[in-house]
């Protein structure tokens, strides 16, 4: 709540220039609208995975991102602010990057996962307009499977945790609570929803506010953050019906227990 409070505060217009700091992590049209935003069919924050052998059944903690354009050469992955790489891991389809923000106050991290071309090192300091890593190209789809044919992007309202020294991954120092979000509590104990992250960020210029309020229907209506049904009321998205807690109807149990 104590972090909510101060994400409106320092977003609230006429406090500092904040907002316009956070971009979407992708290189689209604009950078400051979720309309430029894709989610899988899947790819919602909140939404329940089910368990796997290994993985028990959690929260989904952030939003999987379709890439921007047909381009499975080189697709760009930027920073969604400045900030400093404080993690890395480069094991293939669960490569990662973990970056620390601290932006007018308000410090938070994000995490891109099943990513490639990774371009920063371990303590980088990075930039919202210089790509860190790219979407998987169809060879490594191929390699790694086509439910990784997105990014997974995370916004983490309090550190991640500590890892001991792994050979394996020399630059992993950290981990996200990414399997670890059972219950709606623990999962907004650790997590913005990315798209109420952008939202709020940007809140002094939303051009596109509707009266409809029928973005979101109330039986899918959000138990994570209540809050959000009014906020995505405001938006004419397709990537926002399923989004908030519920299960959108349309999706089997085969898509809900693929990978995060
Ligand atoms: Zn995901």
């Amino acid at each position: 709540m104590q972090s909510i409070f101060m994400l409106l505060m320092l977003f609230a217009p006429g406090i500092g220039s904040t907002g316009a700091e956070v971009f979407l992590p992708i290189d689209a049209p604009d950078r400051h609208s979720l309309e430029s935003l894709a989610l899988t069919r899947i790819g919602g924050y909140g939404i329940m995975r089910a368990a796997r052998p290994t993985v028990p059944s959690h929260f989904h903690t952030g939003i999987d991102i379709r890439r921007p354009h047909p381009n499975y050469t080189d697709e760009p992955i930027f920073p969604a602010a400045r900030g400093v790489v404080i993690s890395r891991r480069t094991d293939g389809p669960y490569a990662q990057l973990i970056i620390e923000h601290d932006i007018g106050g308000l410090k938070f991290w994000t995490v891109y996962e099943h990513i490639a071309g990774l371009t920063v090192k371990d303590s980088s300091l990075v930039d919202p307009h210089s790509p860190i890593a790219r979407f998987f190209s169809k060879e490594e789809l191929q390699k790694y499977g086509w439910q990784f044919d997105h990014f997974h992007f995370e916004v983490l309202k309090v550190h991640p945790f500590a890892l001991g020294h792994d050979g394996r991954h020399p630059d992993r120092y950290y981990s996200s609570y990414t399997l670890e979000c059972h219950t709606v509590a623990g999962l907004n104990r650790y997590f913005y929803d990315p798209l109420e992250f952008f939202a709020l960020s940007w809140s002094r210029t939303i051009p596109r506010m509707q009266p409809s309020g029928l973005a979101v229907p109330p039986e899918n209506g959000s138990a994570v953050t209540p809050r959000l049904n009014m906020l995505y009321s405001l938006y004419e998205h397709p990537a926002i019906h399923y989004i908030g807690g519920g299960r959108s109807p349309f999706l089997s149990d085969d898509f809900v227990s693929q990978y995060h």
